[in-house]
């Protein structure tokens, strides 16, 4: 039977493929192996290079020589995915030396290197060649699908739809069309976030028009000359500025440069790239750019998420309206509103914080003095112990992070698993010079179950930059900072437990970009809690407790002023997907028609270019889609809150069901069909809007 050696020859290929799979012979578990996962020096970096395109290229070849008609899942989806996955794993070990070596020279040779590792994989697994031994695989698969699980089935279809809106299945000439306008979009792009990283905007301001400005903002301010300070528009001088200086002028200057940054050279670019797009998805044969962009999404369509958009609006709406009027009611001096009595915007965060100090009388600075780092750190580790099923051990490096830096390495151990390791955590907590100055969650290698079962463990680079400590004192946390330890946690667990069946689906890699935040910011939810903030807070230099009033003051202003902040990201999130459904020729127009549409009560000032300045339009992961962040959040409020009411019940093991209901399956399922496991029902707006709306304006 012609059948019976076909499968046998099947079956001889599979077991080629799994022996000498590159990603399955990885095994990084322990911390020497950590380590070497990254090059340390240039000479192994080039070494890390050559490897990394071998190792692909290897694979690519292997796969490229199965005969058409033996095509399958197992031995061309399947290597290919493991391919492509361990080059990606491979170029963000790269990266994180050119985001946080300490030499400038080690890092700008890894950025070319990196830049090299793209290129390379891009002409390898986005060619023509590599679509063709999909289509055949999938032709062969067509025939007997049932042989599939769910998620392998889901993988290969959404496979094939990337490969199309990459125009591989077009002929030759429309498919260099396509290739064409893909390179000038790319570099439209770059540009576009170059041009907001470079930009060093700035206002000149004589020392009388700071007044209100804290010290510790003052004196991090330098003077241009003798009459003049220099203010920058980087965020710790920015924010305090705003919400502090009693001069209207300042802040009125500071915020048009500051809404403006690169807008001069970035206004040109997003024009072209809104059209440039629009031709790359009509080639397609999509309607719009964000038809496009969305198709694969959960919203599936701009017109769903604009309806999701619109329903936020209106569910927010009095809320807005009422803390305008609560705003406005009493001006503190100084401050006046326009002619048609709206809020002026750069008066907008001094009002705020002026409302908040009046209203809540939340102690920042006496807060922060009970988390000192460290011990925070041990403690919510042993929380998350708890909670996951897990067995933690920090590894104290002091000055021996990754290089040679301050920082702790995480070993995270899966009690539910026979205690295997589910992979390494590596903390680089503070800031230093030429370090990326943003938190971010760096998935350096996701798990992979091997073929015996054993799954080879994660290494998770979270990058933050916290407070540092003194000479005079260890580093303390304030709450912003350990809510946004809590959400990179979230992510950083993501990846170590999520375990999928296909290599590229592993750890926190979701097909569905509008529901990847939904473990982060449910995260988030754990350091508004009073019992866990009691737990987690011990004075730094006494150790005693941290008192009630405190806790009390910062928990009741979690939702203050929500509905002006929320309000502002809808705006901005039609904004985005209006720019790139509708073709716009007037991207400046059509996001004031917009604003003034969500922000009736606050001015808009035609001097500001803000859509030269809103790095989301460009980057690969948002560019329509800024309205990901706020579907994710309606699945992370509504879990949240699900988990409460099971506590209420009595029923304690909430999270550990949503870790394994959600976390341990990384990206491979579908995040509707897993809410429905977890809350048994899906998700709704309207317990997130119930969410957002709580805690009603004290009255005054
Ligand atoms: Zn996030």
């Amino acid at each position: 039977m012609p059948g019976i050696v076909m499968n046998k020859e099947k079956e001889n290929l599979k077991q080629t493929h799994q022996q000498t799979c590159a990603l399955h012979t990885l095994k990084v578990n322990n911390l020497n192996a950590v380590r070497q996962f990254f090059p340390q020096n240039s000479r192994e970096l080039s070494d890390y290079l050559a490897k990394a395109l071998n190792e692909a290229q290897n694979s690519f070849d292997l796969v490229s020589k199965i005969p058409k008609n033996l095509r399958d899942f197992d031995n061309t989806f399947y290597p290919l995915d493991a391919a492509e996955t361990l080059i990606y794993s491979r170029r963000r070990a790269i990266e994180a030396i050119s985001k946080t070596h300490p030499d400038s020279f080690f890092r700008d040779e890894a950025t070319v290197c990196k830049d090299i590792l793209v290129e390379f994989s891009l002409n390898l697994f986005s060619s023509k060649s590599v679509y063709n031994m999909y289509n055949e695989a999938y032709k062969n698969i067509e025939k007997n699908k049932a042989s599939l699980s769910k998620e392998k089935e889901d993988y290969m279809n959404w496979k094939m739809q990337s490969l199309r809106a990459e125009g591989l299945h077009l002929e030759d000439s429309d498919y260099l069309k396509v290739k064409a306008l893909k390179t000038d979009i790319n570099h439209l792009e770059s540009s576009f976030l170059k041009n907001i990283d470079e930009d060093k905007s700035f206002i000149l301001v004589k020392d009388e028009e700071l007044l209100g400005v804290p010290e510790n903002t003052r004196t991090s301010l330098i003077k241009e000359n003798e009459s003049f300070t220099k203010i920058t528009c980087q965020y710790p001088h920015y924010f305090p500025v705003m919400r502090y200086c009693k001069v209207e002028k300042t802040r009125q200057s500071l915020y048009r440069v500051f809404e403006s940054r690169a807008a001069q050279k970035n206004v040109p670019i997003l024009k072209e790239l809104i059209q440039k797009r629009n031709r790359l998805a009509n080639l397609l044969g999509y309607e719009s750019f964000a038809h496009l962009d969305i198709s694969d999404q959960l919203a599936q369509t701009p017109e769903t998420v604009e309806k999701f958009l619109l329903s936020l609006k209106a569910g927010i709406q009095d809320k807005l309206k009422s803390e305008i009027e609560e705003l406005t009611k009493e001006l503190p001096d100084g401050i006046s509103l326009d002619e048609n009595n709206c809020i002026k915007p750069w008066d907008l965060m001094y009002l705020q914080e002026n409302y908040k100090k009046k209203h809540y009388n939340v102690d920042e600075i006496a807060f922060q003095e009970y988390f000192p780092f460290e011990r925070t750190l041990k403690k919510i580790m042993k929380m998350f112990e708890k909670m996951f099923s897990l067995e933690i051990e920090i590894i104290d490096t002091e000055n021996k992070g990754l290089w040679n830096t301050p920082g702790w390495i995480l070993v995270i151990k899966d009690k539910l698993n026979k205690s295997r390791i589910a992979g390494h955590i590596i903390l680089d907590p503070f800031p230093r010079v030429g370090k990326f100055s943003h938190g971010y969650c760096f998935d350096v290698l996701s798990p992979c179950r091997l073929p015996s079962g054993d799954v080879n463990p994660a290494i998770v680079l979270l990058m933050v930059n916290f407070t540092p400590p003194s000479a005079m004192k260890e580093s303390t946390l304030q709450h912003d900072e350990l809510d946004m330890l809590f959400h990179e946690l979230g992510h950083a667990f993501h990846q170590l437990l999520g375990i999928a069946e296909m290599p590229s689906r592993s750890g926190l890699h979701m097909q569905h970009l509008d529901a990847v935040e939904w473990p982060s910011r449910l995260f988030e939810f754990l350091i508004w809690e009073k019992e866990n903030l009691k737990q987690l807070g011990e004075h730094f230099q006494t150790g005693l407790p941290i008192p009630d009033v405190l806790i009390d003051a910062k928990i009741n202003s979690q939702n203050a002023l929500s509905g002006i902040t929320y309000t502002k990201y809808f705006y901005l999130s039609m904004f985005a997907l209006k720019c790139f459904s509708s073709a716009t020729q007037n991207p400046k127009l059509l996001r004031e028609e917009i604003e003034k549409e969500f922000l009736p009560n606050i001015v808009c000032d035609p001097q500001i270019n803000k859509e030269g300045s809103f790095q989301h339009l460009a980057e690969h992961f948002y560019r329509s889609k800024y309205y990901a962040y706020f579907w994710a959040d309606v699945f992370a409020f509504d879990s949240y809150d699900h988990i409460i009411h099971q506590q209420k019940q009595g029923i304690t093991n909430s999270w550990l069901k949503f870790r394994e209901l959600v976390l341990d399956h990384g990206g491979g399922r579908d995040p509707n069909d897993q809410a429905f496991q977890f809350l048994g029902r899906f998700p709704t707006i309207e317990t997130y809007l119930n969410k957002i709306l709580n805690n009603d304006i004290v009255s005054s």
